[in-house]
């Protein structure tokens, strides 16, 4: 299981490196993001999200629609979208805090699966919505960058707050680091 990168950390802003082997880290890799996912009741989970700079995402729709199955797509990208529509979302790296984004109704995403086959997607589904998301995690943006003026007005205190949560965590981190080579 992997601890979930928050708001703040400078990994999700990250531009992700595509994959260009498949190997069986890899697979170990995909097997515990889907366990990290699942244990934060999330249906969508990203490389960066657990620290790995990489183009890769797990997601899991059927905790929200029943007819899904879950997915793994390597080195995703939109081909082509349209439309546009609102819906509420969150995000596991940005505990808390749900707002409606607009985002395209329809996407048609490319990438690959995990035996390296080209994977096309095609869907005007939330298995949209997730793509985009997920997507968006591995060009570094978050869902609070696409929030409207006010929206993000409403919720920047909150933002604040994880931000400095974040960075006391990461200090206890490295002086419980620093402590450990000092043999103390
Ligand atoms: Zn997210």
């Amino acid at each position: 299981m992997y601890r979930i990168r928050v708001y703040g950390d400078p990994v999700l802003r990250k531009q992700a490196q595509p994959i260009t082997e498949i190997d069986a880290s890899l697979r170990t890799l995909v097997d515990q993001m889907f366990q990290t996912m699942w244990q934060a009741e999330g249906v969508g989970l990203a490389a960066p999200q657990i620290g790995r700079s990489i183009a890769l995402t797990v997601i899991d729709p059927r905790p929200l629609q029943k007819d899904t199955e879950p997915l793994v797509i390597l080195n995703p990208r939109i081909v082509e979208e349209r439309g546009a529509c609102g819906f509420e979302e969150g995000c596991l790296s940005v505990p808390e805090i749900k707002q409606d984004v607009i985002r395209s109704e329809f996407v048609v995403v490319e990438g690959m699966d995990l035996e390296g086959k080209t994977l096309r997607i095609e869907t005007g589904d939330l298995l949209a919505r997730i793509l985009q998301h997920e997507i968006d995690h591995l060009n570094g943006t978050l869902f609070i960058d696409r929030l409207a003026t006010v929206q993000r007005q409403m919720v920047q205190a909150q933002l604040d707050a994880i931000e400095k949560r974040q960075r006391v965590q990461t200090r206890i981190k490295a002086n419980a680091k620093t402590r450990g080579q000092d043999g103390v």
